[in-house]
């Protein structure tokens, strides 16, 4: 694990500095030495927080005020959510401060005309979906992390997760929100409109870019109607080329109403269907490649005949081999169980996660090149592949014999050096944080990379938000 390298210089945490802090949120709104450092420090990890300092606020006026306290100290910042990050973008050293976003977790509006949600940044995921339910409509970002990951840290990474094909991702369901610059300034941009063209959409800014140009504070989020029906089969598939023509065929065949893609490759179907593991296996072991499909619509009736149909004409086709459909609301979520056991990996170690995007038609060689160059080095290895196959999302989990030190960034290399080749990225959906940043370059260009620095230097002059993260 890589420490943040911190431009500012970090005021020395003084009483006077804590006191100062307490003045502005109230005194149980400022943390300091073991109530901070007992706190885990997230997920799929074993180590704790080591910040001297952690501050809760509950509006954005007190984080305006806070963050102009520490625009004038030039104290690092880092802003917290659900702390359920993968690549270690809310890490904070222990000189920095921490801003947790605990105390923000309301949901402030829910207009069932205009179909938004307005909430704090700390709500979670999962407290919105079910207020979203209660009206009858739904917000449709969707990932493992939903009950503990915050919206502020879901529109900081711009999380994917698993409907992005039908939906896209946090960015797309964001019309309006409210940041907090470095120096404490509140740009306002609550819009809650789909279409607003007036120059410049600056909320862009702070949609994926990890807490380094702005404390995400309040959202306008866009709902939809609730779907009424549910579809959901596995499928058994027996060539790559099959999987790619099954994704256009379902496409095709359901007319708008896909709503998830999700491949598992023969290694990641045993793992998650063989004892001890909890699901057992709907279809046999024996096919090289698994799809999860799903289709949401309105008329349950109809959809549900027409996604047989459409499955029908895939086996018809040869395009699939075999398929388990789900029949009730426990088969569903059975099914979804098993793309969802991504745990079971720790069995057998803790796994390096990559998350990277290709164009799918470079798919099969690359994930054969990651395969071949990991058995070459370590003929004892676990590699799990799966995946957003809809998005051209792949994720491998990677186990290796040593010491993982040492072992990490040459598996690193191993599967990011060949995404510069195929237009790849090192991220599709995690963020870069402090994990990928020496590999940035690999997707990024110099100049990309150049215009980054100089949005980063012109909102954050001193350079005390989130600091030595991503560039
Ligand atoms: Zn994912």
């Amino acid at each position: 694990m890589s420490s943040a390298t911190s431009p500012a210089t970090g005021a020395a945490i003084s009483p006077e500095f804590v006191q100062a802090l307490r003045n502005l949120v109230g005194h149980d709104g400022v943390l300091v030495g073991d109530e901070v450092r007992s706190r885990p420090a997230g997920f799929f990890r074993a180590d704790h927080l080591q910040a001297d300092m952690l501050v809760r606020p509950r509006n954005t006026g007190q984080v305006a005020a806070v963050l102009r306290l520490c625009h004038e100290a030039r104290q690092p910042v880092v802003a917290q959510g659900g702390r359920t990050g993968l690549v270690h973008s809310g890490d904070a050293a222990p000189s920095e401060l921490i801003l947790s976003m605990e105390r923000m977790a309301a949901i402030e509006e829910i207009d069932p005309i205009q179909r938004i949600a307005v909430v704090q940044c700390g709500v979670t995921l999962q407290a919105l979906q079910e207020a979203a339910d209660e009206h009858d409509l739904a917000f449709p970002l969707d990932l493992g992390a939903r009950g503990s990951c915050t919206l502020g840290g879901n529109v900081s990474t711009n999380a994917g997760g698993n409907r992005v094909i039908r939906y896209g991702m946090t960015r797309d369901m964001v019309l309006g929100l409210e940041a907090v610059l470095a120096d404490g300034t509140v740009m306002s941009s609550m819009n809650r409109m789909l279409k607003n063209n007036a120059a410049y959409d600056l909320k862009q800014l702070f949609i994926g870019s990890e807490g380094t140009l702005g404390i995400v504070t309040r959202l306008v989020l866009r709902l939809r109607e609730k779907p009424r029906s549910q579809d959901v089969a596995l499928v058994g598939i027996g060539s790559f080329a099959n999987l790619t023509a099954f994704l256009k065929h379902m496409d095709r065949g359901l007319g708008g109403a896909l709503s998830a893609f999700e491949a598992m490759w023969d290694s990641f179907y045993k793992l998650v269907s063989t004892p001890p593991a909890k699901c057992s296996p709907p279809l046999p072991q024996t096919h090289p490649y698994y799809v999860l499909v799903e289709a949401q619509g309105a008329d349950p009736e109809r959809d549900n005949a027409r996604f047989n149909a459409v499955l029908e004409s895939a086996l018809e086709q040869g395009l699939i081999a075999d398929a388990a459909i789900a029949h009730s609301e426990r088969e569903r979520a059975g099914l979804w169980a098993l793309r969802d056991s991504v745990l079971e990996m720790v069995r057998f170690g803790m796994p390096f996660l990559f998350d990277v995007s290709l164009p799918i038609p470079h798919m099969e060689a690359y994930v054969e090149e990651v395969h071949d160059t990991l058995r070459a080095r370590w003929p004892e290895h676990h590699c799990w592949t799966f995946g957003h196959l809809g998005d051209g999302n792949l994720h491998f989990g990677i186990i290796v014999p040593g010491d993982a030190a040492e072992t990490h960034p040459l598996v690193e290399q191993a599967v990011y050096e060949p995404l510069a080749r195929i237009g790849g990225s090192v991220s599709a959906e995690h963020g870069i944080g402090l994990e990928k940043k020496p590999y940035l370059h690999l997707s990024r260009s110099g100049t990309e990379i150049g215009i980054m620095r100089t949005l980063k230097r012109t909102l954050d002059p001193h350079g005390i938000l989130n600091p030595g993260k991503v560039f």
